[in-house]
């Protein structure tokens, strides 16, 4: 057989369903894949080779039993590592939560292993998912599989290489300012972030709880679309009161073609400062390939635009300020071992548990919301969160879905962003539509002409109007092609016997 990093996780569950190959084998040949390339990549924290044959032999003893297998049949997927997972540590890549055993699994994780999925391991991420190149992590560093000097983005970062490296057709991550949108356009591959409530957060590690959404990566817009489909079946979640109902078939958005649709191209945005000539034309040309499609494409404002970077640095930092209260080494996390009181062991057990972006985000978050600074910064935020809202709404009337910039820039070294504002505008495109709440998706439009890396384009859907992407995604996807493993991972172990 091939090399299992030929197969999409739509062809595996296929493949296993029909009896084509054991879900056995392809956990072994993805365990095998992990243990040739993640020694040059790292994308994993955690890989669990036991509890994926276990995994792998249920599905294939259910086969046996002539039960109806489900529709990620023995798909190998990887887990970000704020999502619990019975049988794991869920650390946040934070020395805080180092030795943390997941004492649930998170609905996003069940609903994959319902679906049938084979987890194999816990992926790299920014600490507590607050950065833009995982390079905030405390324990390893996530290299770009098309260069691996370079960042791979982040906070999801490991997800979107494990997927980019062919470790795994399927991955979770979580998405807050665009950690999902942003390492899935540096890595070249698929990532999507659906409308706010429609996946269920509940066991996710909160950062921004009115910000925050899960979901999945592939390097085909059908995984993505088989992924979302998974993260969705059963409904709402009791355990969320944020969740929403999703009656959505992504599968059947695939085929729908974009005749006569109306695609919103924002002109300010593609002239913006920082934005690299490279991305700004594979944008253009991705609406011209929208347009040859059968598209229409018209101009639409957004006018409070400008505003959200600075709204998303306060409302963020104040929520994970208060979600993060709870790591006092008490109830949660690291505790300083020998201290005389209980004040000195929550200061000393945070100070040395975090690392410096959570802590910078923390006192940024204290600071804004504490008495007298609340209104001029938080309360502003909220009604420029309102007002940005406002934009996307009024831009839906005229169009059905936008088309813009995923990431402003390839992916970059290592060490070559160290100023923190500069990070943080690394988001500028996606950090908006969190604001809004509404959804995204990265698309890869192949390489870049000046720097030959991935480069990507993002549509935005109407709120709860997810299926758009997947049906415009699927076109771009048909004029660009398929998101492909980067070359020097490409059949490095993993064959499928
Ligand atoms: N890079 C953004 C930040 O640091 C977004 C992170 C995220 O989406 N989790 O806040």
């Amino acid at each position: 057989m091939a090399n299992f990093d030929k197969l999409t996780a739509a062809q595996i569950a296929t493949g296993v369903s029909a009896g084509a190959f054991s879900a056995e084998d392809v956990a072994r040949a993805a365990l095998d894949a992990i243990a040739a390339r993640d020694g040059s990549v790292s994308a994993f924290l955690q890989v669990t080779p036991e509890a994926a044959l276990e995994a792998a032999r249920a599905t294939d003893a259910a086969r046996a039993r002539g039960e109806k297998l489900g529709p990620l049949a023995g798909v190998p997927v990887a887990v970000k590592d704020n999502m619990n997972q019975v049988g794991t540590r869920t650390t946040c890549a934070s020395r805080m939560l180092e030795n943390y055993e997941s004492p649930y699994t998170a609905t996003c994780v069940q609903r994959l292993i319902d679906a049938g999925a084979t987890p194999v391991g816990k992926t790299n991420m920014d600490e507590f998912a607050f950065g833009s190149s995982t390079e905030t992590s405390a324990f390893a560093r996530t290299n770009n599989p098309w260069d691996t000097g370079r960042v791979p983005g982040g906070s999801s970062g490991g997800s979107a290489a494990a997927v980019a490296a062919g470790e795994v057709p399927l991955s979770l991550g979580s998405d807050t300012g665009g950690s999902i949108r942003q390492p899935a356009a540096l890595c070249g591959v698929f990532g999507m972030k659906p409308t706010y409530g429609v996946v269920s957060r509940y066991g996710v590690v909160a950062f921004g709880s009115s910000l925050d959404q899960v979901g999945p990566f592939g390097r085909t817009v059908e995984d993505v679309a088989l992924g979302m489909n998974a993260l969705v079946a059963g409904g709402s979640d009791p355990l969320d009161s944020t969740s929403q109902p999703c009656g959505t078939d992504f599968l059947g958005c695939l085929d729908q073609g974009v005749e006569g649709a109306r695609v919103g191209v924002i002109p300010q945005l593609l002239d913006a400062e920082g934005l690299s000539p490279e991305v700004a034309a594979a944008v253009r040309g991705a609406a011209d390939k929208l347009e040859a499609a059968g598209a229409e494409i018209v101009e639409v404002e957004l006018p409070h635009m400008d505003a959200a970077i600075a709204a998303y640095y306060v409302i963020g930092p104040a929520e994970a300020f208060s979600n993060l209260a709870r790591f006092d080494g008490v109830r949660y996390g690291y505790q300083e071992p020998g201290c005389a009181t209980l004040a000195e062991q929550s200061s000393l057990s945070r100070a040395h548990g975090f690392g410096i972006e959570a802590k910078r985000r923390q006192m940024l978050g204290a600071y804004l919301l504490s008495s007298g600074v609340y209104d001029e910064y938080y309360f502003a935020a909220q009604k420029a969160r309102t007002l940005i809202t406002g934009d996307y709404r009024r831009a839906f009337e005229r169009a059905d879905v936008l088309l813009m910039p995923a990431a402003p820039r390839a992916a970059w070294r290592f060490g070559e962003i160290s100023d923190p504002t500069q990070m943080y505008l690394s988001d500028v495109f996606t950090v908006p539509i969190n604001i809004a709440g509404n959804g995204g998706i990265s698309v890869p439009l192949g390489l870049g002409a000046d720097s030959g890396l991935p480069v990507a384009a993002q549509l935005v859907a109407p709120s709860f109007g997810d299926a758009a992407l997947i049906r415009f995604a699927a076109a771009l996807e048909r004029a660009c092609g398929a998101a492909s493993v980067a070359p020097a991972c490409a059949g490095k172990g993993g064959e499928l016997k």
